[in-house]
Formats: C-alpha cells, structure tokens, sequence
C-alpha cells in the first residue's frame, strides 16, 4: 500500500464520467514507468518469487512469445468471407483455442493513442482448467492463468501465421500486458458471450473461466454475431461473486464508466488483494457458469424461460 500513487485506477479507468472517452493503460504497462501504479505492478512480481508452479508456466510461456510468425506471403489469396470463416475455425476443431470469434474493428476498443490500422479483429479464447482455476488464489491457480495466457498467445500467432502465409497482413495481440487494443469489447461483439458482474466475460460454454487474445487484420473473414443469453439479468438476481470478492470489489449495481454503464470492478480495491496473493481468480471460480457442464444447461432454461414470457404477452 506503501506504493499506492496518489491517483486513483478508478479515476483512470473513467468510474463515473458520463462522457464516452477510449481507455487508457492502468496496470500490466510493458514499461511500468508508463503508468502510475508501476510500483504496484514491479512489486507483484517480488511475491512468490520462488514458486515452482509459477516459474515452469512462465519458462512455458515465453518459448511461446519467442517463438517467429510465418512471413507475409506475396500475393493475397481471394475466397469468400465464409470460406474464411470455415478455415478459420480449424484452430477450434485442433484445440488450438477453445473458440474463435470475428467482428469489425471498432476505433473505440483501442486505448488513447492508438490508430485503426486493420478493418477485422479475430478473438480467441482459451479455457482454464476448472480444478486448476479453483485453487485460487494459490500458486496453482496462477500458475494455470499464465499457462493460458501461453496458449492464447499461440492461438493468436498461429492464426497471424497463417492469415500471413495466405498474404493478409496480420498482427497478434496477447496479454497480461496491456497492447493497442481492449479486448473484452470486441469479444463481446463476436458473439463470445455477455459482461458478467466481476468484470469477466461469461460464455455459456466457456463459463466465466477463459482469457482472450486477438488477431488484427484486414483478411475479409466473415463476421460472427454477438448473442445475448439472459446472462446480465442473471448476475442481476445473485451475488456469488460479490460476496466471495475478499476485499469487496464487485458491486451490486452498474456502473458509469467512460459513457457506458456496465458491471465494473473497483480497481483500488481489488488490486492490493490481487498483488498480495500474485493473482487472483476467486472471482470466476466461484461463478456458477464456470463449473463444468453447468453453463449450457443454464442457458437452456433462460431461454426456455424467456420463450415462456414472451409467449405470454
Ligand atoms: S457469480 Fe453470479 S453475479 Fe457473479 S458473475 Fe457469476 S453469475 Fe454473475
Ligand atoms: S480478482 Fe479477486 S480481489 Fe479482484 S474482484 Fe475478483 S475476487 Fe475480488
């Protein structure tokens, strides 16, 4: 808490402006000088420092960050936006990522500062394992968070590898660190699920238990469509997460954030928990969508629930 700036995350995530502005970085800045809670974000890394768990994944990890995208081929192969759709799509069928998703490339989702070179955004996401994810916070659960960041991260430099074979310029965006892009919004526009109340997408597939990567690229992939599943009016009538967040962040309301009202996590309070433990997931562990099996069947009866009301005027 010593390291804590004197701004507040919230104030620099917009909590409260009603204006609509784009994002700026708060935490996970490839240069922590770059932003004010850079001590916070130097210091995380000072905690379990030894941890075996923690050290293979990131060893893993970084192989996959090292290793080359395929070159840019010369000409650009032409075929329908479906037939790029349906090869795309390979990548979920190999296990290469557990779903993909394609949406036009909104100026808005790119932080301050960025501009639109790329027409598509191709999402991907990667599930956690759910008994490794329920650890949380212990090592291993962080250990499983970093050992999916590897794979997203491979997903999306496999995808930009062979949209580049095929001569479309593609360029892979993966987290932790922050980059040009916030991916939540487009994931949500094609169609990977709805916001949940802790601030991570739900999916009925996927549960609440996935991280994303993306691919920016002007290839004319066919779109995929968002969907809405009665998730946020679920999280409206259950609290789970907000009573199992240790340092109450999650509120049971939205909120107004840059111009948007949306569920929101407190930054100030989440973060020192977060830091102290070197991550935390407790979150979208506890989340009922995130337990095997679980997430369909609830889908299923929203929507069966939902024909019902409206069959009855
Ligand atoms: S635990 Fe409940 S309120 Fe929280 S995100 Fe999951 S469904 Fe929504
Ligand atoms: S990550 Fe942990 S501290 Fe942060 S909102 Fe979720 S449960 Fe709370």
């Amino acid at each position: 808490m010593a390291l804590k700036p004197a701004v507040s995350g919230n104030d620099i995530n917009g909590l409260g402006e009603a204006a609509f502005r784009r994002p700026t970085w708060v935490y996970w800045a490839p240069d922590p000088d770059d932003i004010a809670h850079g001590d916070m974000q130097r210091w995380f890394y000072s905690v379990r420092p030894d941890e075996p768990a923690l050290i293979k994944a990131r060893a893993e990890r970084q192989v996959i960050l090292d290793a080359p995208i395929a070159e840019l081929a010369d000409s650009p192969i032409e075929q329908s936006d479906d037939a790029w759709l349906a090869q795309l799509r390979r990548f979920e069928a190999d296990g290469t990522c557990e779903r993909v998703g394609v949406t036009g490339l909104d100026p808005d989702w790119l932080y301050a500062g960025y501009k639109r070179a790329f027409s598509n955004v191709v999402i991907c996401a990667v599930q956690h394992d759910y008994e490794e994810i329920s650890k949380a916070p212990e090592p291993d659960a962080g250990g499983e968070v970093i050992r999916q960041y590897g794979r997203a991260a491979g997903a999306a430099k496999q995808i930009a590898g062979w949209l580049r074979s095929q001569g479309w310029e593609a360029e892979p965006l993966t987290g932790p660190m922050a980059g040009k892009l916030t991916m939540i919004p487009p994931a949500l526009s094609a169609g990977l699920g709805e916001l949940g109340k802790h601030g991570s997408i739900i999916d009925p597939a996927m549960g609440a238990s996935f991280r994303l990567s993306a691919v920016l690229t002007d290839a004319p992939i066919a779109h995929t469509e968002a969907r809405e599943h009665g998730i946020d009016e679920f999280c409206r009538n259950c609290r789970i997460c907000e009573d199992a967040c240790p340092p109450e962040a999650l509120s049971a309301d939205k909120q107004q954030v840059r111009g948007v009202e949306k569920w929101y996590v407190d930054f100030d309070k989440c973060l020192p928990f977060f830091n102290q433990h070197h991550g935390c997931a407790i979150c979208i562990a506890v989340c009922p969508w995130s337990r095997p099996g679980i997430g369909l069947r609830l889908a299923d009866k929203l929507a069966t629930r939902a024909a019902r009301k409206e069959a009855e005027g």
